[in-house]
């Protein structure tokens, strides 16, 4: 019989369980480890065994045995059918109080669907989302735990230890509400992922084609643009790839990469997702919308000659303004993605009643994650100023820089159209943005065209109750 002396187990030993393991190892916990295949097991204790303690398992008893109580088993396996498969083999051996801690990109109705099956047994179960790919896994990712408060005071400090922390020292990982709610986050987390590549691939194609910059030129036009509101990890490896060069041709590496952009699935959760909560995520859904056009081969090139202006280059004199104003108009579009984010998270939270603290994820997000940035340091500090803020907007120092940024954005997306470059990012934020602060909304002509047809009513601007209009006799 083995003695329980792990902290905790990690399951699923591929790249991301097998990182993470060692991240748990090197900051002193005795990590009991399986894998369906038990050469990953083997490989793991052999290659990496002196980097703290590994309980090798080879059978789900064995490895159920060697964790102290109560148990804390993090499976990383592929999402869908075989993180069931894993939750079937384990639960049974598992007591009241233990927990299964699913670290895999689970879509969060599947988390609150596998907490509720396994509340009766006493087992806590944890959709936990983890950002950050396999180097995260290693050196610190961003955790977003959902699932039971008591999991988390026995998870958390664990969790905590394993974390990025962010510049101020505070790790990247915080109890996110009950049942699927990490996951729900986790999965707004790469819809917002997917909106800021989206938008910095928009104002490579701007810098390009309409100031003719070189991709070497735009590479230190986007290093300058780390040093101020943008500072990011997206911007910062963007300029890497536009700098780095082909080794077999010598071509910029962008120019000999095939233009059509692929995806998993999260984003696409996403604006699902955000349809069926009815929250407008329209710069979330133009980066799907986008990468979907790019991979339509065939529709693009029978599309390739209709007419439409052909991209043309300023003035170089011209060049440098256009660039600060695309930098601008980056900004305000990605303070519209986050504020549809963050909306999408907030009617989510009201809709399954979880009590979602957003300066918490906000900051959560600023070390260890793909969307990392100094600018979420702004949006921990309007939250915390203000939990119950109704948007970005309405907080002062957003409202203000996106107000002061708002012409050069208007200037950038009619330059778009004018010289027939796609900019659906930068469009449809600014267009998500007029339409918030319109004092009057075509939405009423709508209304009218609905109880015409179909006699749905409308309410009125002057008096309470629902109207509906006898329309021409003729019809
Ligand atoms: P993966 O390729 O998604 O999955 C491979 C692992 O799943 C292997 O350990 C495999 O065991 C195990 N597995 C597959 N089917 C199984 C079954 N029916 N029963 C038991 N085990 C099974 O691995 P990954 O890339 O490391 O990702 C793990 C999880 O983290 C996934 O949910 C993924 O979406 C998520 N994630 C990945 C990243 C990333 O950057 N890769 C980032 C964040 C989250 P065998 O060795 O026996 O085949």
């Amino acid at each position: 019989m083995t003695t329980p002396t792990a902290q905790i187990g990690v399951t699923g030993l591929a790249v991301m369980g097998r990182n993470l393991a060692r991240n748990f190892a090197r900051h002193g916990h005795t990590v009991a480890i399986h894998n369906r295949t038990a050469a990953k097991t083997t490989a793991l204790a052999e290659e990496f065994g002196h980097e703290g303690t590994f309980i090798p398992a080879t059978t789900a008893a064995e490895f159920v045995a060697a964790l102290e109580r109560p148990r804390r088993l993090v499976i990383m396996v592929k999402a869908g059918g075989p993180t069931d498969a894993v939750i079937d083999e384990f639960a049974p051996l598992l007591e009241p109080g233990d927990m299964i801690i699913d670290g895999g990109n689970a879509h969060f109705a599947d988390t609150r669907r596998r907490e509720a099956a396994l509340r009766p047994s006493g087992v806590h179960f944890v959709g936990a989302g983890i950002s950050g790919g396999e180097e995260g896994a290693l050196h610190g990712p961003s955790i977003m735990p959902g699932g039971s408060p008591e999991s988390y005071e026995s998870l958390g400090p664990l969790l905590e230890d394993i974390a990025a922390k962010a510049d101020d020292g505070t790790p990247c990982c915080a109890h996110i509400g009950p049942d699927g709610a990490g996951h729900f986050v986790k999965m707004v987390h790469n819809g917002i992922e997917y909106a800021d590549m989206q938008l910095i691939a928009e104002a490579y194609d701007l810098l390009r084609n309409v100031a003719g910059y070189e991709p070497a030129q735009i590479a230190e036009t986007f290093h300058g643009w780390n040093k101020g509101r943008l500072d990011s990890y997206l911007i910062e490896i963007t300029a890497e790839i536009l700098a780095h060069k082909d080794a077999a041709t010598g071509k910029p590496f962008v120019d000999v990469v095939a233009d059509a952009a692929e995806q998993k699935g999260t984003g696409r959760w996403t604006v699902q997702t955000a349809l069926d909560l009815g929250v407008p995520v329209s710069g979330i859904a133009e980066a799907v919308f986008a990468r979907a056009v790019s991979g339509h081969g065939e529709l693009r090139r029978s599309a390739a000659g209709l007419p439409g202006p052909h991209p043309s280059v300023l003035d170089p004199r011209d060049a440098a303004r256009f660039a600060d104003q695309v930098e601008q108009a980056l900004y305000a579009s990605k303070v519209i993605s986050y504020t549809q984010g963050f909306h999408q998270i907030q009617a989510a939270g009201a809709e399954y009643g979880w009590d979602i603290d957003l300066g918490a994820v906000a900051a959560l997000w600023r070390g260890g994650c793909i969307i990392r940035a100094a600018f979420l340091d702004d949006i921990r500090a309007a939250y915390a100023a203000d939990p119950a803020l109704p948007g970005l907007l309405a907080d002062q120092r957003f409202a203000t820089g996106v107000g002061e940024a708002q012409h050069a954005w208007r200037t950038v997306v009619a330059s778009a159209a004018r010289h027939g470059i796609a900019a659906p990012g930068f469009s449809a934020s600014l267009a998500y943005y007029d339409a918030l602060r319109a004092e009057r909304l075509p939405a009423a002509l709508t209304q009218g065209q609905r109880d015409y047809f179909g006699a749905h009513t409308y309410r009125r601007t002057d008096r309470e109750g629902s109207f509906h209009t006898l329309w021409g006799g003729d019809r």
